[in-house]
C-alpha cells in the first residue's frame, strides 16, 4: 500500500506540525506503507521523507522538471520520477497512491488535496482522502466546508469526502483497520 502525502514545503511556526510529519513518516514505513510526495527536501515534505527514510520505508518522489534542482530535490529518496510538468505530477502521485493524507501546508498543499477531492466527488476515485488536523490548523478549513454545505454549494453526501483527523495514529488506524474479529 502507499499513501501520497500532500504538505507544506515550509516547516510552519508550530512545532507541532513538524513533529507530525515526522510521526506521520515514520509510523507509515513501520507498517510497510509507501509514502508517495511531492520529492522535496524542504519543509514538511523534507521531515517527512527523511522520517520514512530513517524508518526503513519506501519514499516515492514526483517532481516536474522545472523544480527538479539539486536545491530542491531530496537526494535520497527510493525512487524519483520526473514528469513534465505539475498537472503530470499531480496524476501521477494519484496514481501511486492508494488513499491520500494533508498535512498543514499552503496553497500547494490545499490545491493538491482539493484535486483528489474533486476528482473523488466527480466519482473518478474512491480512494480516501484524510486531512491530519495537528493543532487545530484545518478548522478554519473545516468551517469554510460546512459553510459551502449550508450556502449550496457542496451536496450534504459530499462533505464527509474530507475527513479531519486529529492524530497520527487516527490516520494510521483510518488507513489500516484492525479485522472486526481478531484471530
Ligand atoms: P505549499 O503547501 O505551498 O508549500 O506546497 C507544497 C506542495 O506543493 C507539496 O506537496 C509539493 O507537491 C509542491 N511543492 C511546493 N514547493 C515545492 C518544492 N520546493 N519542491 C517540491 N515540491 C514543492
Amino acid at each position: 500500500m502507499r499513501v501520497a502525502v500532500f504538505c507544506g514545503s515550509r516547516t510552519g511556526r508550530d512545532p507541532r506540525h513538524a513533529a507530525a510529519a515526522a510521526a506521520l513518516g515514520g509510523a507509515l514505513a513501520a507498517r510497510g506503507v509507501g509514502v508517495v510526495y511531492g520529492a522535496g527536501g524542504c519543509g514538511l515534505m523534507g521531515i517527512l521523507a527523511d522520517a520514512a527514510l530513517a524508518a526503513g520505508g519506501e519514499v516515492v518522489g514526483v517532481i516536474p522538471e522545472a523544480l527538479a534542482t539539486v536545491e530542491l530535490l531530496h537526494p535520497r529518496l527510493t525512487r524519483t520520477h520526473v514528469v513534465a510538468d505539475m498537472h503530470a505530477r499531480k496524476a501521477l502521485m494519484a496514481e501511486l497512491a492508494d488513499a491520500f493524507v494533508a498535512l498543514p501546508g499552503g496553497y500547494g498543499t490545499l490545491e493538491e488535496l482539493f484535486e483528489v477531492v474533486t476528482w473523488a466527488q466527480l466519482g473518478l476515485h474512491e480512494k480516501p482522502t484524510f486531512v491530519l488536523d495537528v493543532g487545530d490548523y484545518y478548522a478554519p478549513l473545516a468551517a469554510l466546508l460546512d459553510h459551502a454545505v449550508e450556502s449550496g454549494y457542496v451536496a450534504p453526501t459530499h462533505r464527509q469526502v474530507v475527513r479531519l483527523l486529529p492524530s497520527v495514529e487516527a490516520v494510521v488506524a483510518a488507513l489500516l483497520p484492525r479485522p472486526a474479529n481478531p484471530p
